[in-house]
């Protein structure tokens, strides 16, 4: 039996006590890689009608931080491929009870983009960065370009994020030795580096079985490598953080396939044709694109919705690498990572 959720105007409290103060928007389903553990080769993606304009996701960011939203993460797909997204980052950056504007990014674009983003608003950024082989990074992206990346992380330290950090995925026997030299290019550049275990989204041409390397595993290795200090920080999500010592860096481990960090969730997702996702692992969900088209000009009908979303907010997700099929249909360039 769900029970009543109490609520304040100011505050998205859950049906088990937690409060909801972070947003993760996906702008965009698109991208210009095409990561093998994210999607399959061929994709195909939504039509432009389906997908929240960007003033509708800067009117919903808005109606989100009138709720007690202090955190929003612009995610994708690629989010800088979309057009204009720099817009959507100038309105967001300009809401006064906003602590923090972060971006996560594949680095295709950053080059380009990081100067005026940062001038946006944007504090800290997270860029995906896989193998530092050409060679393999192309296997891994199948259309990306490692140098690229590179100059875009070069760009972005120049320009002076309050931080950025690296997000890899390591898969058995694709890129699994490249742990120690992922986290020493890290140190080099006095970057943080956090280690995401694969999550079963969306049906992708390899076995996830067959890559799944644990975060378990990664921590042995690296600890064989580097004193690793363990430190208590926390963001409400399922990162664990460790120190190298006399370095600069922070190594993240985000290992969805242990629950334990369920009971302090503290954020919910939205994707780019603007179904709220109370959980990235469940299928508990609202759609606010027609709320938002049918009442252009009143938020109530969207507030109350998203209100009433607290109450269907799974305890956890359950992710099962033995399961035959994916634990959620839905590609991560969907939910938005
Ligand atoms: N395109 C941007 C990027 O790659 O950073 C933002 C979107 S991407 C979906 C966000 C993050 O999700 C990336 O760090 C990516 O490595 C991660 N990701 C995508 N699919 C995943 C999966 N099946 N399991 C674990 N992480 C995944
Ligand atoms: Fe694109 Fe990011 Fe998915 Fe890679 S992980 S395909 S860069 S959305």
């Amino acid at each position: 039996m769900i029970k009543k959720v109490p609520q304040s105007a100011h505050q998205l409290i859950d049906q088990f006590g937690r409060t909801v103060d972070y947003i993760r928007l996906s702008i965009t389903d698109r991208c210009d890689f095409r990561c093998v553990y994210c999607m399959a080769e061929e994709m195909t993606f939504l039509p432009r009608h389906e997908v929240l304009s960007l003033e509708e996701c800067a009117r919903l960011v808005k109606i989100f931080v009138s709720l007690g939203v202090s955190k929003v993460r612009i995610t994708g797909g690629e989010p800088l491929v979309r057009k204009n997204a720099l817009w959507l980052f100038e309105e967001i950056g300009k809401l006064k009870n906003l602590n923090e504007l972060v971006l996560t990014t594949n680095g295709s674009q950053l080059e380009y983009q990081a100067n005026n983003l940062r001038n946006a608003g944007v504090k800290r950024i997270n860029i995906s960065l896989d193998s530092l082989d050409a060679k393999r990074f192309k296997k891994i992206t199948r259309t990306g370009n490692l140098d690229k990346v590179l100059r875009g992380i070069d760009a972005a330290k120049n320009v002076g994020f309050e931080n950025i950090k690296l997000n890899t995925v390591l898969m058995r026997g694709v890129n699994d030795d490249e742990a120690l030299t992922l986290v020493k290019f890290a140190i080099d550049q006095s970057i943080d580096i956090s280690f995401i275990e694969e999550m079963p989204l969306g049906e992708i041409s390899h076995d996830r079985e067959s890559t799944f390397f644990s975060n378990q595993e990664t921590l042995k290795l690296l600890q064989n490598e580097y004193p690793l200090i363990a430190s208590a920080e926390t963001t409400g999500g399922p990162a664990r953080y460790w120190r190298v010592a006399n370095t600069s860096t922070k190594i993240g481990f985000i290992s969805p396939h242990s629950h334990n960090f369920c009971e302090h969730c503290n954020r919910v997702r939205i994707t780019c044709k603007g179904e709220l996702f109370l959980c990235l692992g469940q299928e508990d969900k609202i759609d606010l694109m027609p709320l938002l088209r049918d009442n252009p000009h009143h938020d109530q009908p969207v507030i109350e919705a998203i209100l009433a979303s607290m109450a269907i907010k799974p305890k956890g997700h359950d992710f099962d690498l033995h399961r035959a099929k994916p634990a959620v249909i839905r590609f991560m360039s969907h939910t938005g990572g």
